[in-house]
């Protein structure tokens, strides 16, 4: 007959051995005051240290300076018995210089006769790959797939972060409306597939025209372009406009259908005051005001920029 194996056919003793060495998790036991009783061999592959590197070490020694507040909330609310297990994530410094990304699942073990905390058990997994791919497809949800800016969704939260922190600082902001000049007749002429690059290359104009002004450019849909200037008055909006301008006419595209044979963009800027008892909401005035703005460029013969002002309502006012 076949044996059944039961769990206590290892001792307790090798089955701890074998899970310390071959997890692919660390594990470790932390005292009180952050340092390392105990640690796992595997710390050795996945943190590049050995045991004797860790033990009797602060937690701080390897953790990069920015996460330690992580780890020292995590701790208050151990503290406050709110709960008895935390997972956060945090940046661990590898032994070899490496910055990994770590989740640390922590729990208490043991407290203290006078009732306070003691130890904790800890099991850290570097998730490294996992948050890489987070990250991307972040990004990629914050992109327009044809010409890699920023798409309406990101434009959306960067105008209003913008307005939330003008509005804080009774500053000022300006938003860009831009639109492609007959661009419907050119794809006509040229082919939609020519219409992209040509989308393409306006976008690349347009942020190099915006170097370093800290700028957000981002496709607002179909030929429309906008880009969201944070402490920028109409003076200022105004220059940015004209070398935005000026960028994408020097790409010398050649378009029939433009006055000057090139093709060329229209802009409506809006700057927005942010006052105590001002008269419009934000960040919606903004947008309709840098539209009618836009509009009037049009009107205007196109390739040129109109601007407006308007006063908005801060939050308290
Ligand atoms: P206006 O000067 O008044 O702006 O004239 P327009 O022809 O540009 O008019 P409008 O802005 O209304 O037309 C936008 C055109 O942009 C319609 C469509 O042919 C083109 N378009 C929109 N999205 C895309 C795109 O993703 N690729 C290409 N190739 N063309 C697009
Ligand atoms: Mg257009």
């Amino acid at each position: 007959m076949m044996k059944q194996w039961t769990n206590s056919d290892i001792s307790a003793a090798e089955t701890l051995r074998l899970i310390a060495e071959h997890s692919i998790d660390v594990i470790a036991q932390v005292s009180d005051d952050m340092r390392f009783r105990y640690i796992s061999p595997s710390s050795e592959r996945l943190f590049q240290r050995s045991v004797e590197d860790v033990i009797g070490r602060h937690i701080s020694e390897f953790v990069v300076p920015e996460d330690l507040a992580i780890i020292a909330a995590a701790r208050q609310d151990v503290l406050r018995q709110a709960v008895d297990n935390t997972t956060v994530t945090v940046r661990v410094i590898r032994g070899d210089g490496k910055i990994i990304w770590v989740e640390v699942a922590s729990r208490l073990i043991a407290t203290a006769p006078d009732g306070a905390p003691g130890d904790r058990a800890v099991i850290m997994r570097d998730i490294s790959d996992r948050k890489a791919l987070e990250d991307e497809l972040r990004s990629m949800a914050m992109r327009d797939g044809l010409t890699g800016l920023a798409n309406r969704r990101a434009f959306d939260e960067g105008l209003e972060s913008q307005w939330q922190r003008t509005s804080a600082e009774k500053s000022q902001m300006s938003l860009l409306l831009i639109d492609i000049d007959h661009f419907k007749e050119f794809n006509d002429t040229n082919g939609h597939q020519v219409g992209d690059d040509c989308l393409r290359s306006v976008g690349a104009a347009l942020q190099s025209s915006l170097a370093g002004s800290g700028g957000l450019l981002a496709r607002y849909g179909g030929d429309e372009l906008a880009i969201v200037l944070g402490d920028a008055d109409s003076r200022s909006a105004a220059l940015t406009a004209e070398r935005a301008r000026a960028a994408v006419e020097a790409l010398e595209i050649p378009h029939g259908a433009t006055t000057s044979g090139v093709i060329t963009i229209s802009l409506g800027a809006a700057t927005a005051f942010a006052r105590d008892g001002g008269s419009v909401a934000m960040p919606h005035a903004l947008l309709a005001s840098a539209d009618r703005a836009l509009y009037m460029a049009k009107e205007a013969g196109r390739n040129c920029c109109r601007t407006t002002l308007l006063f908005a309502k801060t939050a308290s006012g």
